[in-house]
Formats: C-alpha cells, sequence, structure tokens
C-alpha cells in the first residue's frame, strides 16, 4: 500500500500542542493528521493518504450507520530516553487487526500494511508524543463499512483510518479501581464476537457499564454467558489475580476460551512476570473462587490490563451476593512491580529482551 503524504497545511502551533498535551486526559484533542484508505471489492485497496485530521462526509445510508460493521485497534507510541519514539508491539495489533477483519467480513488489511500506516502517522505526529513517564501518544485504527444501502449483508466497500490522540494516564495507578459482577449482562457468548475488536462488543456493554456506575463502582467485571460464574474481562480490559507473596507469587490470568478478547498487554504480562521470576497461570477462575481467595488472603492482589490504561489495581469487588475486597484496598506490591517494568520497556528505561519497541524516529 502506498502512502501519500498531504499533510495539513495548518498544523497547531507549538503552544497550542504544547497546552494540549499538557491538558492530558485520554481522546480529548488530537492530533494534525489522520491517515485514510479505500478499499472496494472489485479494486482492492487503493493507496493510503496521510492527511489533515477533519471529518468525514458519509451518505446516511451508510451500512456502518446501520449495522455496526465496524473494528478498531489501540496501541501507543511512548517516547525513548534519546528523544526518540517507539512503537509497542504494533505488529501484534496488526495481526489482531486483520483476525476481527475476518470475523466482521470486512476486508483485511496486511500486518505490513497496518504497522507502515501507523508507523507513517506517528513519525509525521512525532512532535505529539508527551514527554513524561507514563505518558504516550494513543494510536487507533479502524475500519468502517462503506457500502451505501440498508441491505444486510459484508459491504463492498470499507474505509481504513488511523488517528491520534496524546494520553495521560488513563486509570490513576495510586487509586484501586472498584467493580460491579455483573450477572445480568454478558459481553459475549462462545461463537459470538467476543474475540474481535469491534464497536458491538463495547455498545452492548453500556448498560451494564451505567449500572456498576449506579452501584458506585468504577467498572463491570464480565462472567461467562452459559454458568455466570467464571471471570472473563473487566470492562475493556483483562484481569490478573496474584496469589501468595513476594518471590513465591502465581500471577493468574483467565483463560482465553474464545470469549475473551485477547490482550496484547495480557500476552506481554505472561512474558514479563515469568522474567520476573514468578509463576504464570491461566485457567479458570469462578466468583466464588474470588470472593473465597480475598477473604482467607491467598489471592493478595488483582489487577486489570489493557493499553490505554496499561496495569489498573483493582480493589472491591461488589455483586448482587455482597462486596468483598481485595487486600487492604491499595495496589499491591506486585501490581506496581509489573507496571513498572512494562512501562519501562515501553520508554526503553528497562531492557527491551523480547524486541518488542518499534522505532519510528
Ligand atoms: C482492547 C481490549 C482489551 C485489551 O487489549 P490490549 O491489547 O491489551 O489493549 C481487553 N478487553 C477488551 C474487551 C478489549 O477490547
Amino acid at each position: 500500500m502506498k502512502i501519500n503524504l498531504n499533510p495539513s497545511t495548518h498544523p497547531a502551533s507549538a503552544s497550542d500542542r504544547e497546552e494540549k498535551i499538557a491538558a492530558g486526559g485520554f481522546g480529548k484533542y488530537y492530533t494534525d493528521n489522520m491517515v485514510i484508505a479505500q478499499w472496494s471489492e472489485d479494486d482492492g485497496w487503493a493507496d493510503a493518504e496521510l492527511k489533515a485530521y477533519g471529518p468525514l462526509s458519509l451518505d446516511p445510508a451508510t451500512s456502518v450507520l446501520h449495522y455496526g460493521q465496524e473494528i478498531f485497534e489501540g496501541l501507543k507510541a511512548y517516547s525513548q530516553p534519546d528523544g526518540g519514539v517507539s512503537l509497542f508491539r504494533p505488529d501484534a495489533n496488526g495481526e489482531r487487526f486483520r483476525r476481527s477483519a475476518i470475523r466482521m467480513a470486512l476486508p483485511e488489511l496486511s500486518v505490513e500494511d497496518f504497522v507502515a500506516t501507523v508507523e507513517a502517522l506517528v513519525r509525521n505526529e512525532r512532535a505529539w508524543v508527551p514527554k513524561n513517564f507514563g505518558e504516550s501518544l494513543y494510536i487507533r485504527p479502524f475500519m468502517i463499512a462503506t457500502e451505501v444501502g440498508l441491505g444486510v449483508r459484508p459491504a463492498n466497500r470499507a474505509t481504513y483510518l488511523v488517528i491520534t490522540t496524546p494520553a495521560s494516564a488513563y486509570f490513576n495507578p495510586d487509586k484501586a479501581v472498584t467493580v460491579w459482577i455483573s450477572t445480568e449482562f454478558v459481553r459475549a457468548a462462545q461463537g459470538g464476537t467476543g474475540e474481535a475488536k469491534t464497536g458491538g462488543n463495547y455498545a452492548g456493554s453500556l448498560l451494564a457499564q451505567k449500572q456498576a456506575a449506579a452501584q458506585g463502582c468504577d467498572q463491570v467485571v464480565w462472567l461467562d454467558a452459559i454458568e455466570r460464574r467464571w471471570v472473563e474481562e473487566m470492562g475493556g480490559m483483562n484481569l490478573y489475580f496474584v496469589k501468595g507473596q513476594g518471590a513465591g507469587a502465581t500471577i493468574f490470568t483467565p483463560k482465553l476460551t474464545g470469549t475473551l478478547l485477547a490482550g496484547i498487554t495480557r500476552d506481554s504480562i505472561l512474558t514479563v512476570a515469568k522474567d520476573l521470576g514468578y509463576k504464570v497461570v491461566e485457567g479458570m477462575i469462578s466468583t466464588d473462587e474470588w470472593r473465597d481467595g480475598v477473604t482467607s488472603g491467598e489471592i493478595t492482589e488483582i489487577f486489570a490490563c489493557g493499553t490505554a490504561a496499561v496495569v489498573s489495581p483493582v480493589g472491591a469487588a461488589k455483586s448482587a451476593q455482597g462486596t468483598w475486597t481485595t487486600g487492604d484496598g491499595n495496589p499491591g506490591p506486585i501490581t506496581m512491580q509489573i507496571r513498572e517494568t512494562l512501562l519501562g520497556i515501553q520508554h526503553g528505561t528497562i531492557e527491551d529482551k523480547h524486541g518488542w519497541n518499534k522505532r519510528v524516529s
């Protein structure tokens, strides 16, 4: 895929940009440019274009607006000690984007084209990458079905875009997240779209998120669709449970059953925790085991992980059956160690033994 560079002729001034970066938050301001590419069944992918960030013009009968045929990704660019910029495992995001496209009957974009478009945009927008540890430029590649018509079928046209936004810490790392365990609603079922990163999974989750908020909780925890007992994920993040303490601790995460989203942060932590000398287990954990584990003290820490927040400690869990709290409700030492290690690798202050960072400038 050729990428034609036609960047904005009116980029933000340096002071405007610095102000927007300093404002922090997540997704509040977007950078000067975006990437866009069109696909049609007849001609395949046309050239991509890097151009000024701006609105799309869509016919009201565009299929994505009616049937939600859409996929997205989320990855980050981190500033490096020498002033350069690195992407974290962009090939893994590209591979997942390809799998999501297949599941949602959208055209495949090669991993190579995915990485090349992300790289071209980030290189162009490198002045927007925040410099502080823990901050980053968040990158949102996505694809929408753009055939015009209300017929229900896989669209014969699609549009791929990449946008970027400066991000501070998404969650407060010093305050544990409280969770509402939903037994009423499910995020995904076997054979459904739970493994694909598609907007519809999120649309279907918002009512449960609303209920979590009404219960005074920050996030919702999803259980399996059949028994409503096996813990799967928290909101748009994967979950980890720490059993025991110190060097002998075991780091446990729900295994990928086909309904969980295979997080790249989850995958990276499996490796990082092993490197740190911990025992790592992927398995099944029920809500009863969660309650009993934190009550007996066997489960010492819980954290959620994902690209946006990296690692977020989980404190109190509330469900129709009651409320229970992990440890003293504060972030635990292993949670913080894993967070610092992963962020250190991403920022180039800890050795990148697995070749995860891809330098772009
Ligand atoms: C994106 C996402 C995650 C986290 O994936 P990362 O690759 O670590 O960012 C977890 N769960 C859901 C439902 C997601 O959409």
